[in-house]
């Protein structure tokens, strides 16, 4: 009933001793249940092809496994590794892009083959407008500079097309953009930059002449706060270099290119921290982007178990979860407050089925025997 999506309050399912608020927004994006849509029904239309998808068709693995349960094989792993030579391929074999798209590169080879990319392609409709920012500010001279995940298959493809048409650099963080500042403001050797910031600039990037005029793009999943914040700082370094009166000759005004799912999942988030709480719980795959954003926003308030799905609950004294720090998934215990009632708040990432979420939610009601079914809950929003 809220169309323009405005009430970023978490809905309350009310066990009795058990609380969940579950985020406004979560889970599965339009990307998303676009490509899965268009992976099944590849299957459905092709008996006895062989299809392959160039590497994870999102970053779930119950979703890709399903996928490689109807025989779609992957070409490579999340991280680019080559699993399947394309020297295997042949012009009769599908191969479906997944919705963070792909280099051009890659896309050329596939053509050579014989295999055509444009009707399995599913690249999110979201990270093309991406793309086109990019070669639109390029037009008009300005390098690129990519927030994002270097090594992230989104970014990898942003990068290479933003390549093709403008000096492009891609900036991690915060403490990437401000080294990047210091060799626009020229405090520091330029000879260092291509170390620094090695694998993640074009070919020929000529620091003294390329970093004049520069506009700020990012992977559709980083968080939303962390782009603006880099846009902000580096048009300041901008304006005190060259003065407020020329900073459109200088930095493009792109505005966010974040998406609309990363857009909604983020602000209900942070709807839903604000309800006191004693623990937050995020479902998702663990190499998911814009799932990792989401338990970055709720360890800043909470205690924050970030868990693939219902397994990692192991019992009312145990979770399984993953640690984003530590880069592994760890064990806790006590995790559950020995109070009534329990307060959790609930969301999952845009590459997370809700079904996923659903048997989360099972099986911690499950955690406490005789409290009001789902049954009975659920039909209160019937
Ligand atoms: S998260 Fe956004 S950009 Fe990524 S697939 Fe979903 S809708 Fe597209």
């Amino acid at each position: 009933m809220d169309k323009m999506k405005k009430d970023f309050t978490p809905t309350l399912l009310d066990f009795g001793p058990l609380q969940i608020f579950l985020a406004r927004h979560f889970g599965f994006c339009y990307g998303v249940e676009n490509a899965i849509e268009i992976a099944f029904r590849t299957v459905e239309e092709n008996p006895g092809k062989r299809i392959f998808l160039l590497s994870e068709m999102i970053h779930n693995p119950q979703v890709n496994a399903d996928l490689q349960s109807h025989g779609i094989q992957f070409l490579q792993d999340t991280y680019g590794k080559q699993l399947i030579s394309f020297d295997e391929l042949n012009a009769n074999d599908i191969v479906l892009i997944p919705a963070f798209g792909t280099t051009p590169l890659i896309e050329n080879k596939l053509n050579e083959i014989g295999i055509a990319t444009e009707k399995y392609n599913t690249t999110c409709p979201f990270v093309e407008k991406v793309w086109n920012r990019s070669e639109s500010i390029a037009k008009s001279n300005y390098t690129i500079v990519i927030h994002g995940k270097p090594g992230h298959e989104e970014t990898r493809a942003t990068f290479s097309r933003a390549s093709v048409h403008a000096p492009s650099v891609v900036v991690k963080d915060m403490r990437q953009a401000e080294e990047l500042a210091k060799y626009i403001r020229g405090e520091k050797p330029v000879s260092l930059f291509y170390e620094e910031f090695k694998h993640q600039y074009s070919d020929s990037f000529n620091v003294e002449k390329d970093l004049e005029k520069i506009g700020v793009v990012n992977q559709t999943t980083m968080l939303a706060s962390d782009t603006q914040a880099i846009a902000d700082f580096l048009k300041s370094v901008m304006i005190k270099k060259y003065g407020a009166e020329t900073t459109n000759d200088h930095f493009a005004d792109t505005r966010d290119t974040l998406c609309y799912a990363t857009n909604d999942n983020q602000s209900a988030v942070s709807g839903m921290l604000n309800t006191q709480a004693d623990l937050a719980i995020v479902v998702g795959g663990y190499n998911s982007s814009n799932t990792s954003h989401l338990v970055e926003l709720c360890e800043q308030k909470l205690h924050t178990y970030f868990i693939r799905n219902e397994e990692n609950i192991i019992s009312q004294r145990d979770i399984l979860h993953y640690d984003l720090h530590a880069k592994q998934e760890i064990l806790t215990s006590n995790y559950l407050p020995s109070k009534e009632p329990v307060k959790i708040l609930i969301t999952s990432g845009a590459s997370c089925p809700d079904s996923i979420v659903e048997a989360v939610i099972k099986k911690i009601a499950g955690l406490y025997p005789g409290i009001r079914t789902m049954e009975k809950l659920t039909s209160e929003f019937q």
